[in-house]
């Protein structure tokens, strides 16, 4: 089997940062980058353990800094948040995915749906559901093939236009979940009030699952909370099988995680869907 390289990322020392202005050399260099073909996009598999089957994919944008390196989406998306920068860059990201999967649908490969991120800034931007609509409609997919993640903290604040834009996206056709879950604050009585499909439940639940006393029953309450709400659920951040055997025993059956693959670029995550075809 095809080993995916280990990225190395660069992080910008927070420190150093401070000394040398080097949020403006960041900042600089990020808007360079969103006008100038400097992103990719990877693809981490989302699998259902029930019948070994790929349910989807998430995508991952990558920066490729021409002297730096790989630089991580966790340092560059609060930047690109902070600036305005992640509209263009969240759009560049919705086209080329909904473009990879049109091509992949066309092709035939087995991948029934891509998951996007939508930062909280752009969850709040007024021009976000024509946006994806238009986007959906030009790529020409199948919106329920597209599913778009959100985490609680973008859906804070104004709850009533939260879940105004979570009909509007709804109506739209595509797929919403809430990733991170069980780290904000999402009371019960507002989730029941969000329209959305799936609750990806935070790596810090699974990371210590194998050892810890509490966060078996803590995963296992979720996945009853989504049961009865009618939600799936899907875990993330599963690296061992031993996290992945307590996530099954507590019903949790979907996973995402470095014990299935790392997020792989696009030429190895076609190979990697072309030998999970099961027969
Ligand atoms: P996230 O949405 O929670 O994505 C999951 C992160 O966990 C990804 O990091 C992924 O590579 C990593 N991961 C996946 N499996 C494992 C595992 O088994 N173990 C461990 N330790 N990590 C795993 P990544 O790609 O560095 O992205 C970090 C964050 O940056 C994402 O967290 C998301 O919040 C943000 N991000 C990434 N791409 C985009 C994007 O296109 N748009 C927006 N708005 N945010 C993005
Ligand atoms: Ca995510
Ligand atoms: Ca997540
Ligand atoms: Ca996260």
């Amino acid at each position: 089997a095809k080993r995916n390289p280990e990225h190395k990322y660069v992080f910008y020392d927070g420190g150093m940062r401070e000394r040398s202005g080097f949020t403006l050399g960041l900042e600089s260099d990020l808007r360079r980058a969103t006008g100038g073909g400097e992103f990719e996009l990877h693809f981490q598999p989302k699998i259902d353990l029930v019948g070994n089957r790929t349910i989807g994919a998430e995508a991952l944008i990558r920066w490729r800094h021409p002297i730096r390196g790989m630089v991580s989406p966790a340092e560059f998306i609060p930047l690109a948040e902070e600036t305005g920068l992640i509209w263009e860059i969240g759009a560049w990201t919705l086209i080329e995915s909904c473009r990879r999967l049109a091509d992949w649908i066309g092709r035939d490969l087995p991948i029934p749906s891509v998951s996007v991120n939508l930062s909280p800034r752009q969850f709040q931007d007024a021009r976000l559901v024509g946006f994806v609509r238009s986007v959906v409609e030009s790529a020409g997919i199948p919106p329920g093939r597209l599913e778009l993640e959100l985490t609680e903290g973008a859906m804070i604040g104004d709850i009533e236009k939260a879940v105004t834009i979570l009909n509007g996206l709804k109506d739209i056709g595509v797929r919403l979940s809430i990733d991170d879950f069980g780290t904000g604050y999402s009371s019960l009585a507002y989730l029941k009030r969000f329209p959305i499909d799936t609750l990806k439940i935070d790596r810090s639940f699974v990371r210590d699952i194998v050892k810890s006393s509490t966060d078996p029953a803590i995963v296992g309450t979720i996945v009853n909370l989504a049961e009865s709400l009618g939600f799936d659920t899907i875990a993330e951040g599963v690296e061992t099988q031993e996290q992945a055997d307590m996530l099954r025993q507590q019903r949790c059956t979907r996973i995402q995680g470095f014990l299935i693959s790392r997020p792989l670029p696009v030429d190895q995550f076609e190979t990697f869907l072309c030998n999970s075809v099961v027969p």
